[in-house]
């Protein structure tokens, strides 16, 4: 008998989350039984996902709902599901979270962006979407992108009531659901202690705090976000770009200005002079800036030289195509070959690769190049891998990874699609 490893079992152990989307667009909302069925096929899905990743599906942690959790603005009511989900995450039972509709969930960006904040919090790890929604920086900007979703969607449909209801509610707004920091359900009255520390985070920021020192603070002090939650850097953040604490209105996500170019004021008391917040803004863009700056100008592509089209028995290149790192087959450069325009995004196959290559390494008693930890600790191990020790570790275990044409709908990750040859080793 091999020795158990306790531990490794748990540590791969994933929650599900799903809800029946009906594959065709054109059909109703339909019958119980289709939405049965629909949802059998959404969690057959996620058990062939999961077993790719490498992740056990955990019985007791399979969570189901009858539509998706909510709607983009937030403002109907969390469907069952979804809040055990989050409750259980929020009791620390959840570490890792597959969500192989992890795409259209985005479209609820009420939801998401909660999730994604909770993630941040509870250090979850989620599974599912094309890209690899663990890396900070991409956390922030799908988190960015939902709130942006959510702030406009609700600015559409506060003006379709208000259109209706102009009569009984003249110059008064009617916000979503949400509550904000610093305001009542509605923003129409200040919550005098919350707002007092409104006004601090934008004195301290333009004294030269930074988000994550006020982040710190305000959680040490145990002052809890307008959820209940947390601060996390990007909430921070969040709150000094809001412009509703100077009083100011927003209409899809621009701020609403007089014809004469000047600002109009909002129904709400600001917590902050509008001259506090315009310089908190350009703080923020001379800081994104100097971030930029420093930042490394090129991504690796360690998959570079295993990849081939198997269309065109070419090797397929990393770029940037479209904002995104894709992989691309090469004969879309050349002339005599026919077009080939088959890509895979670099996220999600990296990620599918690693996997692979982890459990490989984990699956080792000796070593099988320097520096590269095997056993029990070669997860850790991977996460501290330079990309170069990353791409040696790759043409070790594998001799060439071949990409096949996409069977699904080219945003979502179809790991059928990638075939990994080994290596052979001498033996003996
Ligand atoms: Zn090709």
């Amino acid at each position: 008998m091999p020795p158990s490893t306790p531990g490794s079992d748990t540590a791969r152990r994933a929650a599900v989350y799903c809800w029946p989307s009906s594959p065709s667009r054109s059909a109703g909302p339909g019958t119980a039984r289709d939405r049965r069925a629909a949802l059998d096929v959404q969690l057959a899905l996620a058990y062939e996902q999961a077993a790719v990743l490498g992740l056990a599906v955990a019985g007791d942690q399979v969570f189901t709902d009858s539509r998706p959790p909510a709607g983009p603005t937030g403002s109907e009511r969390a469907t069952p599901g979804w809040r055990s989900l989050l409750a259980s995450v929020r009791r620390r039972e959840v570490r890792r979270l597959l969500l192989p509709q992890a795409e259209q969930l985005e479209r609820h960006a009420c939801a998401f962006a909660e999730l994604l904040e909770l993630a941040t919090e509870y250090d979850l790890r989620l599974y599912g979407h094309p890209r690899d929604v663990n890396d900070p920086e991409v956390r922030e900007e799908l988190l960015e992108r939902a709130e942006r979703t959510a702030r406009s969607a609700r600015e559409a449909s506060a003006r379709a009531r208000r259109a209706h209801r102009r009569a009984a509610a003249e110059g008064r707004t009617h916000g979503g659901g949400l509550r904000r920091f610093g305001y009542t359900t509605g923003m129409t009255a200040l919550i005098e202690e919350e707002a007092e520390v409104v006004r601090e985070v934008f004195a301290r920021f333009l004294a030269g705090d930074s988000l994550r020192a006020l982040a710190v603070d305000l959680n040490a002090r145990q002052i809890a976000t307008a959820y209940g939650n947390r601060w996390t850097v990007s909430g921070v953040g969040r709150l000094l770009e809001a412009p509703r604490y100077a009083g100011l209105r927003v209409l899809d996500g621009t701020i609403v200005r007089a014809p004469d170019g000047s600002y109009v004021t909002a129904d709400w008391p600001p917590c902050v002079s509008v001259a506090d917040w315009e310089a908190a803004q350009q703080l923020r863009d001379e800081r994104a800036r100097a971030r930029a700056a420093n930042r490394r100008p090129r991504r690796e592509y360690p998959l570079t030289s295993l990849l081939r089209c198997t269309r065109c028995e070419r090797h397929m290149v990393g770029s940037t195509i479209g904002g995104y790192p894709t992989y691309a087959c090469t004969s879309s450069s050349s002339l005599d070959a026919e077009h080939c325009s088959r890509h895979i995004a670099a996220e999600s196959l990296e990620a599918h690769v690693a996997e692979r290559a982890i459990a490989l390494l984990e699956a080792q008693s000796v070593p099988v190049l320097d520096g590269v930890p095997v056993g029990p600790a070669a997860r850790f191990g991977w996460s501290r891998l330079s990309p170069g020790r990353r791409a040696a570790v790759f043409r070790h275990f594998f001799a060439s990874i071949r990409i096949s044409a996409s069977s699904t709908s080219r945003s979502v990750f179809d790991p059928s699609r990638i075939e990994l040859l080994p290596r052979r080793h001498p033996t003996g």
